[in-house]
């Protein structure tokens, strides 16, 4: 059995204080969540979140880590500060950072391999273009991603790695992948962490769908048997929505 995990993505949006707004409405819907529950926050917003959150259940994100431990990288968090900070997960890989800042399948697994040996939880986001889903190559390019991100990762380490299957048209678009749809190529997805670790890393991976997940869609993508949570951009900005899908996922 994987436990659920739902995390939200704040992408660019709260600053220190509204975060503390967000957080503080949010914390009494979520408490008795029976998932998994992390809020993906900007650098920024990090340590105060963190304090809010302390003893609850949910856990505090950041959306990006260095490849580096230190040094003449200008504007990039190393591990040790989003740690020493409060972050316990990172996002690496969102289709905004491959789209806009040049992400490629090489540095998204430079990120992974530093989450990892500094003991932060990565979620990996991978996921097909419009034109690519269009082209039939959505399962070639999941593959592509998923093989080159976990380049010389051990199984060990893969199998703390949570991926999210995010298919670009369906990020703030409104629009939502089928049920179907995502199902199939999350189990997709799985057989090719099945090929590169075997099966038990495989089976315990959790692995989101991420594409507008809202309130109203969410018990369809949940009830999936290959779906194992969701990232959530626009409705975890939400205190009542996002603590709608995190209690809609058990
Ligand atoms: C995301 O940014 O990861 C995302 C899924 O966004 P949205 O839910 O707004 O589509």
């Amino acid at each position: 059995m994987r436990k659920p995990i739902i995390a939200g993505n704040w992408k660019m949006n709260k600053t220190v204080a509204e975060s503390r707004e967000l957080v503080t409405a949010l914390l009494p819907k979520v408490k008795n969540a029976k998932c998994d529950v992390v809020v993906c926050v900007p650098f920024t917003d990090i340590a105060a979140v963190a304090e809010l959150t302390k003893g609850s259940c949910v856990a505090v994100g950041a959306q990006n880590v260095a490849w580096a431990d230190s040094g003449a990288f200008t504007a990039e968090i190393s591990a040790a500060m989003l740690k020493e900070a409060g972050a316990t997960y990172v996002i690496i890989g969102h289709s905004e950072r491959r789209q806009y800042f040049g992400e490629t399948d090489k540095t998204v697994n430079m990120r992974l391999v530093q989450a990892l040996a500094n003991g932060l939880k990565p979620i990996l986001c991978v996921g097909e273009m419009l034109a690519e889903r269009e082209g039939g190559k959505t399962e070639e390019v999941c593959r592509t991603q998923v093989v080159g991100a976990f380049e010389g990762i051990s199984a060990a380490d893969a199998a703390k790695t949570v991926i999210a299957y995010e298919p670009v048209w369906a990020i703030g678009t409104g629009k939502t992948a089928t049920d179907a749809q995502a199902n199939e190529t999350i189990g997709y997805i799985r057989s090719v962490v099945k090929e590169l670790y075997g099966a038990a890393v495989a089976d315990g991976m959790r692995i989101q769908y991420g594409g507008s997940m809202n309130a109203k869609n969410v018990d369809g993508l949940m009830a999936q048997p290959e779906i194992d949570g969701g990232l959530i951009g626009g409705a975890s900005l939400k205190a009542d929505d996002f603590a709608y899908i995190v209690n809609a996922a058990e």
